[in-house]
């Protein structure tokens, strides 16, 4: 492609850009395709010739675009934002063409410093400590985009575990690194996000996982109470990870209790979590939910969850940025330069050496909306999550599980148990209509509603909650006349594979003229997936709210079919009672 061309397919493709915007209301939010969908409709091997522009934007519309879980869309409800707006989809082009790899000040002077300034601006709008800021020149603190905020979370607890060895290595200097790390013990709540046991994991330290209060927030005298009882049997606490707005239901951790009893162990790192709630802290009512960040020495929110950037644009604030660093920088010669002494090298901040040029979509955004439209937009997704709450309280079949502080709405059907809701939330993600993923919230399955698009409005958060409501009468209706489902009781054994012991008989001779629920809902909805999918969604959460040993995988493939994509699965009660058709045997009904 020439430059030419490059023009002409450029403005054809912001025309395609916006040709999918404005029509994705029309379109289902959740793919309708099954697992291998892909493989036949492409060539098996990569052509040999070149392709015109225009046969691949055709295979663009007809095979990938029926793929697309469509999280743009205004009725996607599940996990939080993603991201996107059209100032940061232009810079994000810019950036692409800039095309430059800024792993030092000298890589590209610019990408830098523009960070550097960026992340000072938005650290000033949220209210952060001035400490967090690389201004003025003497601050030893500073921001820094990475990735993601799993990524985040890693280097500080990597910056953390360092520090934390560093001060060991003082009382037996002849010890080597790796013979300190039994004794380290990081901790969090059972609400934190999964990114942190799984940095825990990668640091090879124990992860302490807290029980939260009834508010599903970490208290203080409960942080104090694990660390008395770990120092006393010799461990070392050496890293706190708090969540302002956790991913299952936004409950925040309490910091202003949690940061006084780290600061009675001067070796503990105390690290804010607030990827999704952070951004709203640019509106200065909302910063109570960050009491006590003054105690923290990193926090982290991502612009591309809730500040229209799109993904990736995960901002992170250290207090002090020689302690990151030095746990990070390796100096080969090749990558040093003349200014070394006096400029930042974010390649020693993060674990890639490459860094895509991200704070220009920052700066766009910011710039585009003006701090006041960014508010603007906060304000409208809270007022819109509490109009739907309303709605749904008014609804006496409904009950509400979490404090809608931010965006997110928790609720269940009441007086029901988790198979209804599971098959509540089935039901709503196969209508292809509203897309929602499940949490638990004190051990109870939720249905979890964000407030999502862009250009939110009224209109359609009454449209969902009407729908939800329509849904749930027809669930509540099946569950009156369905038939008995097979059941089968099985153990886990250490494997975590489930044996089966015995089935018992339950299943009930069906009745003529009594419509089973799944026929029904296959009726009503002849593209939905088939009433297999149905129960497997129930078994899915993308949070881990939380098992210590949860993390496992489904076997089988179909899984993927609600679209409710399985990141983990819900823990599961053992011995239990599990479905065994959900896993095999349900084609031949
Ligand atoms: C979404 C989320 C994460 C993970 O974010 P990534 O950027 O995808 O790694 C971590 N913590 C919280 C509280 C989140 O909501």
């Amino acid at each position: 492609m020439n430059i030419e061309e490059f023009r002409v397919h450029g403005k054809e493709m912001v025309d395609y850009i916006c040709n999918y915007m404005r029509t994705l209301e029309g379109k289902r939010v959740t793919a309708n395709v099954d697992p291998g969908y892909l493989r036949p409709l492409l060539p098996n091997e990569a052509p040999m010739k070149a392709e015109s522009f225009d046969a691949i934007m055709r295979d663009v519309e007809y095979k990938i675009m029926p793929g697309i879980t469509h999280w743009q869309h205004p009725r996607f409800h599940a996990y939080f934002p993603s991201g996107n707006s059209f100032p940061s989809i232009l810079a994000d082009m810019l950036s692409d063409a800039i095309g430059c790899i800024g792993f030092s000040w000298a890589a590209s002077p610019a990408c830098t410093e523009l960070e550097t300034i960026v992340l000072d601006w938005f650290g000033r709008a949220l209210g952060l400590p001035e400490e967090f800021l690389a201004e003025p020149e003497s601050s030893n603190g500073g921001g820094v985009i990475q990735g993601s905020a799993s990524e985040c979370i890693l280097v500080t607890m990597l910056a953390a575990r360092a520090q934390a060895i560093r001060a060991l290595r003082q009382q037996a200097p002849h010890m080597e690194d790796s013979a300190f790390l039994p004794r380290l013990v990081a901790y969090c709540s059972t609400e934190a996000h999964s990114c942190v046991e799984k940095a825990a994991m990668i640091c090879l330290v124990k992860l302490r996982v807290l029980e939260p209060d009834d508010r599903c927030c970490l208290r203080g005298h409960t942080l104090e109470a694990a660390l008395a009882e770990d120092v006393a049997q010799g461990l070392v606490p050496f890293f706190v990870s708090t969540t302002l707005g956790t991913t299952g239901c936004c409950a925040f951790d309490k910091l202003q209790e949690i940061g006084p009893v780290c600061k009675r162990y001067p070796g503990i790192w105390l690290h804010a979590d607030s990827a999704y709630a952070g951004n709203a802290f640019i509106c200065p009512e909302l910063r109570p939910l960050m009491a006590g960040i003054e105690y923290a020495d990193s926090f982290n929110t991502n612009p591309n969850k809730w500040l229209l950037v799109s993904f990736d644009c995960s901002c992170m604030w250290v207090r002090d940025r020689v302690k990151l660093t030095s746990a990070l920088a390796v100096d080969p010669l090749y990558l040093q330069h003349a200014n070394s002494a006096e400029s930042i090298d974010y390649r020693h901040w993060g674990i890639p050496l490459s860094r895509r040029f991200r704070a220009l979509k920052l700066w766009f955004v910011i710039r585009s909306y003006g701090l006041s439209g960014l508010q603007t937009y906060i304000r409208r997704h809270i007022r819109l999550a509490q109009r739907f709450e309303a709605k749904l309280k008014k609804d006496k079949r409904f009950e509400m599980l979490n404090e809608v502080r931010v965006g997110l709405v928790c609720f269940r059907l009441r007086d029901s148990d988790d198979e209804l809701n599971q098959e509540l939330l089935a039901s709503i993600n196969a209508s292809g209509k509203l897309h929602m993923i499940p949490a638990r919230v004190r051990s109870r399955y939720a249905l979890r509603f964000c407030v999502v698009h862009e250009h939110a409005s009224d209109r359609e958060i009454d449209w969902a909650a009407d729908a939800i409501a329509e849904l749930a009468g027809e669930v509540l209706a099946a569950r009156c006349s369905a038939p008995m489902p097979i059941v089968t009781t099985t153990i886990h054994d250490q494997n975590q594979n489930q044996r089966q012991l015995h089935t018992p008989q339950t299943q009930q001779p069906k009745q003529l003229g009594v419509v089973s629920e799944e026929e029904e809902f296959g009726n009503k909805s002849p593209k939905s997936p088939a009433p297999l999918d149905k129960r497997l969604v129930r078994k899915f959460s993308f949070t881990r709210a939380v098992s210590r040993d949860a993390y496992r995988r489904s076997r089988s493939k179909t899984s993927l079919h609600d679209g409710a994509t399985p990141i983990m699965v819900v823990e599961e009660p053992r011995p239990s009672i599990v479905d065994e058709d959900v896993f095999g045997g349900c084609e031949s009904r």
